[in-house]
Order: C-alpha cells, then sequence, then structure tokens
C-alpha cells in the first residue's frame, strides 16, 4: 500500500473515519489539535469528547430515525456505537454513557490501533497532495476555517446556524393553509405554488405575539457572539422590539390569498418552503429561534394549520462553522475543486454526535477504498446513512441548507405499501422504514465484504 490517510480532528467524525479506514487495512494519522489548542467547549484532551450532553438519543431501532443510525453503525463494527454500548448508562430508551470513561476509551482504542498514529497539532491548510479527511466541527479553528474560505469563497462556510423549524408536510392542516407564492412570482406552477401559507386574524396574531415574548428561552453560550444577529434575527427578538415587526417582516401578509377565504384578508401570514426535494419537510420561513424547545412546540402549534404540526427538528440559533455542502461537495464527501480532500462530521452540515460520527463511518470507508483501489458500492438512499449523505451531497435545497439531524422526513416514501398515511400510519409506516433500511444497509455491508474477499 502507498497511501495514508490523513485524518484532521479526533471528535466524534474523525474517531470513527480513523477506526474505519485502519480496520480496512489503510495507514491513518489522525490529527488533533486539541489539548495545545482548545475550543470553547471541549474541557480534554481525548478523543471522541462529548461537549454536552452524555445522550445518543433514542436506540429505539424500529420506530425512530437515530436508532437506525446507532443499528447502522453497529452492523458496520462502529467504534462510537461499541464504545458507547460499553459505557452505557440507564436512560430509558435512550443511549446514554458515562462521558469521561466513553472517551477515554475511544482514545486508548485508537491509539492501541497498529495502523493509527496520532499527532497533536492544529493543521491550518488544505494540503494540494494526499488522502485528507477533514473532521474538524462546529468549532473548527479559526486558521483553517480561513483556509477553507479562501477555496471555497467566503458565503459557503457559515459560522453560526440560524434554524428556522422544519416540519413534516403531511401534518400541515391543508384545509386550513393554502399553496401560494408571493404575488404567485415564478414561470411555472410549481414555484407559483412553491409555499404553505399559514393565516391569522388580529387576535390570533397579538396571542402569538405575547407567547413569543413570555416564552422560555436558551441563553447564548460563552464565546457565542452575537456578530450574525443582522441577517437572521431571532423571532422573538424581532417581537421584542416591535409588536408589528414580524408583521413587516418575515409573516407579512401582502401579496397573498387565502384559497379558502378569498374574501378575507389575513392580519399576518406565516409562510413555510420546501426544505428538501422530496417534498415531504418544510421549514417556517424567518422563524429562527433561542426558544426552548418545549415552548417552540407550544408556541408553534398556535399558528392556523400547524395546530397538529409534527417537527422533524426544532429551531436554534448556534456557534457552528459549516460548509454549503450541496455546492461543495461530491456524492463521495469530497471537495469538487480538490477531490483529494473529504469533510465529515457537522462540518459538512449534519447537527448531532450520532450523525457527525456516521458521516465520519461513511467518509473513513470511502477514503480508505479510494487508496486501497477499490470500488465502495452507492450506499443505498434507502438507510438512515443514505438519506443523511444525500440530503447534504444533493437533496437539501442549497440556497436556505441549514444543519440537519437524521429524521424520516429525509426518506423517499415508501412505494404503494397500504400503509395508510397521516399519524394513524405512523407506527407501521416507521417500522416499514427501518425494515426497507435494514434489508438495504446489510446488503450494502455484504458487498463490500465480497468485494474485499474478491481483492485479496
Ligand atoms: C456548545 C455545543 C454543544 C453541543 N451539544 C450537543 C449535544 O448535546 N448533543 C449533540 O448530539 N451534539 C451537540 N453539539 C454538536 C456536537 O458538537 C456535534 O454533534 C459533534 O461533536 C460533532 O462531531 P464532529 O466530529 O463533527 O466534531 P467534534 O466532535 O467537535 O470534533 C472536531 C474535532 O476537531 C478538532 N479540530 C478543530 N479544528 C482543528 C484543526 N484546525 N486542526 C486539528 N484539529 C482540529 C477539535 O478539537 C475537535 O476535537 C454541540 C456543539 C456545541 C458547539
Amino acid at each position: 500500500m502507498t497511501h495514508t490517510l490523513h485524518i484532521v480532528g479526533g471528535g466524534m467524525a474523525g474517531s470513527e473515519a480513523a477506526w474505519q479506514a485502519a480496520n480496512m487495512g489503510v495507514q491513518v494519522v489522525l490529527h488533533e489539535m486539541r489539548p495545545k489548542v482548545k475550543t470553547f467547549a471541549h474541557q480534554t484532551g481525548n478523543l471522541g469528547e462529548m461537549v454536552c450532553s452524555n445522550s445518543f438519543r433514542s436506540d429505539d431501532h424500529e420506530q425512530n430515525a437515530v436508532g437506525l443510525l446507532h443499528w447502522e453503525m453497529r452492523q458496520a463494527g462502529g467504534l462510537i456505537m461499541r464504545t458507547a454500548q460499553e459505557h452505557r448508562l440507564p436512560a430509558g430508551g435512550a443511549l446514554a454513557v458515562d462521558r469521561e470513561a466513553f472517551a477515554e476509551k475511544v482514545t486508548s482504542t485508537l491509539r492501541a490501533h497498529p495502523n493509527i498514529s496520532i499527532s497533536h497539532e492544529e493543521v491550518v491548510n488544505l494540503p494540494d497532495d494526499g488522502q485528507w479527511i477533514f473532521a474538524t466541527g462546529p468549532l473548527t479553528s479559526a486558521g483553517l476555517g480561513e483556509a477553507i474560505q479562501r477555496e471555497t469563497g467566503a458565503d459557503r462556510l457559515a459560522f453560526f446556524d440560524a434554524i428556522a423549524p422544519i416540519v413534516y408536510a403531511e401534518s400541515i392542516d391543508m384545509s386550513v393553509a393554502w399553496r401560494q407564492s408571493r404575488y404567485d412570482k415564478g414561470e411555472t406552477e410549481e414555484e407559483q405554488k412553491a409555499y404553505i401559507n399559514c393565516p391569522m386574524t388580529k387576535d390570533q396574531y397579538e396571542a402569538f405575539i405575547d407567547a413569543l415574548l413570555a416564552a422560555d428561552k436558551t441563553e447564548f453560550h460563552e464565546g457565542e457572539t452575537a456578530g450574525y444577529f443582522d441577517g437572521c434575527l431571532p423571532i422573538e427578538v424581532m417581537a421584542e422590539r416591535g409588536r408589528e415587526t414580524l408583521r413587516h417582516g418575515p409573516m407579512k401578509p401582502v401579496g397573498l390569498t387565502n384559497a379558502h377565504k378569498p374574501d378575507e384578508k389575513a392580519y399576518a401570514v406565516v409562510q413555510l418552503r420546501r426544505d428538501n426535494a422530496l417534498g415531504t419537510l418544510y421549514n417556517i420561513v424567518g422563524f429562527q429561534t433561542k426558544m426552548k424547545y418545549g415552548a417552540q412546540t407550544a408556541v408553534f402549534k398556535t399558528i392556523p394549520g400547524l395546530q397538529d404540526a409534527s417537527f422533524a427538528r426544532l429551531g436554534g440559533i448556534h456557534r457552528n462553522t459549516f460548509l454549503n455542502s450541496p455546492t461543495l461537495l461530491d456524492n463521495q464527501m469530497r471537495l469538487r475543486s480538490r477531490p483529494n480532500i473529504r469533510f465529515a462530521g457537522q462540518v459538512t452540515g449534519v447537527e448531532g454526535y450520532v450523525e457527525s460520527a456516521a458521516m465520519g463511518l461513511l467518509a473513513g470507508r470511502m477514503a480508505a477504498s479510494e487508496i486501497l483501489g477499490r470500488a465502495l458500492p452507492v450506499v443505498p438512499q434507502d438507510t438512515a446513512h443514505g438519506a443523511l449523505i444525500h440530503h447534504i451531497t444533493g437533496g437539501a435545497e442549497a440556497k436556505t441548507f441549514q444543519p440537519m439531524n437524521v429524521n424520516f422526513g429525509l426518506f423517499r416514501p415508501l412505494e404503494a405499501s397500504g400503509i395508510k398515511g397521516g399519524r394513524r400510519g405512523r407506527k407501521d409506516r416507521y417500522k416499514a422504514y427501518t425494515d426497507r433500511a435494514k434489508q438495504a444497509w446489510t446488503g450494502w455491508l455484504a458487498d463490500q465484504h465480497e468485494g474485499q474477499a474478491a481483492s485479496t
């Protein structure tokens, strides 16, 4: 073998990528800047450190998309899931761990691997040659951030997310809401009906503003500056600036006619915009927020048409470095302009420990396959890994791209399954999604074993 794989960042994604590639027989150098260079959130020099919660969320692999990711990672011999299992704490249906023991074990396991060496240093450029995976996470160091911006253009690397809540399309009450773009703009009917609109009367609007002002909000972490505020004020901050501010901003009613009540002029309108190519997810336009999750659900369900809404993810604003992956990365997670460089983890625009580790798993296998000259079968789109990678490298809207958790809204709808739509069919539908995913993932792993056997 002639090539070494360099991985920058030993968090969830980098640790998993190193483990996967090393187990395929590739020599790996893992470059981690801690403890020499610190971040505001990490506390130790350990690999795989959990910066906040000690939970990998739901472990239910039949009814939950993140639980399905757990299952897929376990089948692929994932280090993060194996170590989590060893240091599991009682937490109901969630996979919570003893965070210190977990990170120490990830670190000692990688240190002991004969194909892995660890170098504690900050990498501040994108090398011209060699195979590299950058998995530097939401707190990518400033020097490296600048180097990435020089390569991609400043507007393709964000330093904060500003996430508006995302709703499952099927949970929107279309007997109240209607499809229309403002002033019917657009050349095609699809464009003229690109938005879903939820109307409010004056009383409903006033009650909504009161609820926003009274809601519980999250404080900013130390190190999170408010310098991003100009472009994306949280809605509750807009409401604090004046009760009419939202009605002249994201909730303005102009250029819209209620299809159900054409003679009634709405006092305010909440708009939702399609968030994925499948049309299964819609984000509430301009509704980035720092409200706590419980408050968000309560407040947003007061919006007419969203009274039964199911949220694929709630809103938030965080310090978070991430690429505009749909425009920058190919389906192998390589930088289109520099194919010797891959990205993995949260910096690719997924969100969460599990999703980040999952993207590390894929990037590690993809890079190792390339080095070994083996073709890696395409990751099936119907798996949780496949749904996520498909979303970030192509399925998501590039213009409004914001980090994404895994959720069933990213999955292709089931073909003529006979399963009921809406809430009533949800349990059967989720089971059918996870069954379909497991079959596809098992096949994908088996194809790689066969490929490996054939080449040895
Ligand atoms: C304050 C905060 C709280 C969070 N809370 C949660 C939570 O509760 N649950 C959850 O699921 N997710 C949470 N997240 C998101 C979480 O950080 C990610 O989901 C996960 O850690 C991302 O994994 P990663 O491997 O992509 O990045 P990380 O785990 O952050 O790993 C990146 C690594 O790269 C290193 N690095 C950065 N730049 C360089 C460089 N130039 N050279 C060398 N090394 C470098 C860093 O030191 C770090 O070890 C939180 C994030 C933040 C910032």
